[in-house]
């Protein structure tokens, strides 16, 4: 056969793939190009469940909060913990005292060492805070257990009722009823008040409204995010997609599945999405997180850390030498680096541009160009899809594809290649 003959047939064969992806995968292909494409490597570090806690909570997030002051971008601004914060806690005596009959709170403001270490870290611009719920779980579904006598839900509650994270898992939402499995919906008028109940503690604490929020895990409907919407929040924190409820078993019900950054809810917010996990305490550790932050970089979209506060409370002394380990080897690879909080990448979504939502600076940040966004619009098709995958190793359609990758943007992250 001569070398043309065997050019032609491999035209053929991967012209014949490339139309099989278009023909069966045209929409995706589309939504994947539609999505955002940034210029150089960003990271943004989302981490849950600060709020109401003891003084080794204030520790922890000081300690956190100063390694992140450590490592400065290419602007010169530190690392920001975009913190999700929980603005009460139940009054576990108080409740008692109710014969189970009223959901009293503590507020934030009780917890001194927590709000002074917030505060702090906001003013030194290593921490923005944002809305994870009024309360980690849900009022009326925990008040029912503890009057139908549950042991667990009572000794808890006797304890008084700090650590959430001691309750049966299903208990620890907020916008679904976990007191029984399946899970119940709340009803709107009642997520409505719990929104607008954490948006006005959050506004109290903060003197500003929150413009994003992420559900306690991950558990929240369409009437949550109609009262997000009305309360002014604009984005919501995902991990890819949302639960809208737990089966029989306890297994939770994705709706929609998949979820990709910027998509916008019926109710008008846009969805955001963590797609890096650096939860040291499951197992999600360092090497994971910086393979995924690579991926995500050479994607030319942002790295957006989950790292949930349990991994640093409560001797996280190895879990923070590992971030502080994976953010300087982010610098050191990829000198226009830049750090993020989960407002500002919102807001560049939305309008293209950021504004440091602590100081009001506004350093441009570039969309990809042309080449670079090619390169990682194919590299997103190959991470994301088994099925594309597997046309492309079958079709041998991934030698051209990866040597185009090689040409357009060979050092991706790092400059060089448009
Ligand atoms: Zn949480």
């Amino acid at each position: 056969m001569s070398v043309a003959a065997v050019v032609l047939l491999f035209a053929a064969l991967w012209g014949a793939a490339v139309t099989v992806v278009v023909a069966s995968r045209g929409r995706l292909l589309v939504a994947t190009w539609r999505e955002p494409y940034v210029g150089v490597p960003v990271v943004v570090i989302e981490s849950d469940d600060w709020g109401p806690g003891p003084p080794d909570h204030a520790a922890a997030l000081e300690a956190l909060l100063a390694v992140l002051d450590r490592h400065r971008d290419s602007t010169g601004r530190p690392a920001v913990l975009t913190a999700n914060l929980v603005m009460a806690v139940p009054d576990g005596e108080a409740i008692v005292a109710s014969g189970y009959s009223r959901y009293i709170r503590r507020p934030i403001d009780r917890f001194p060492e927590v709000a002074a270490a917030l505060r702090a870290g906001h003013g030194a611009g290593t921490l923005c805070p944002q809305l994870h719920g009024l309360d980690h779980l849900h009022p009326d579904g925990l008040l029912e257990r503890a009057r139908a006598g549950d042991e667990a839900v009572l000794a808890w509650l006797a304890a008084g009722g700090l650590d959430w994270e001691a309750l049966a898992s299903p208990l620890q939402g907020h916008y679904v009823d976990g007191s029984v499995l399946p899970t119940r919906v709340v009803a709107p008028e009642v997520q409505a008040a719990l929104v607008a109940g954490g948006v006005e503690a959050f506004t109290a604490f903060w003197d500003e409204p929150p413009t994003s929020a992420v559900a306690p895990c991950y558990l929240w409907d369409d009437a949550t995010e109609r009262a997000w919407a009305a309360a002014g929040v604009r984005y919501i924190q995902t991990a890819g997609y949302r639960c809208t409820g737990r089966d029989g078993s306890g297994h939770y019900v994705q709706d929609p599945p998949w979820l990709a950054p910027g998509d916008r809810s019926t109710a008008g917010p846009r969805y955001l999405v963590r797609n890096v996990m650096y939860e040291p305490r499951d197992g999600r550790g360092e090497e994971g997180a910086w393979e995924a932050l690579t991926q995500r970089v050479a994607e030319a979209q942002p790295a957006v850390l989950s790292t949930h506060r349990y991994n640093y409370s409560g001797g996280g002394a190895a879990a923070l030498a590992g971030l502080d380990d994976l953010l300087g080897r982010a610098r050191a690879r990829y000198p226009a680096l830049r750090f993020l909080a989960s407002p500002e990448w919102g807001r560049w979504i939305e309008r293209g541009e950021v504004a440091d939502p602590l100081t009001g600076e506004r350093p441009p940040l570039a969309p990809a160009p042309p080449r670079r966004k090619v390169a990682a619009f194919l590299r997103r098709l190959w991470n994301r899809h088994g099925k594309i995958r597997a046309i492309a190793w079958g079709s041998t359609l991934v030698v051209p594809a990866a040597l185009l990758c090689l040409l357009l943007d060979p050092r991706p992250g790092r400059g060089g290649g448009g």
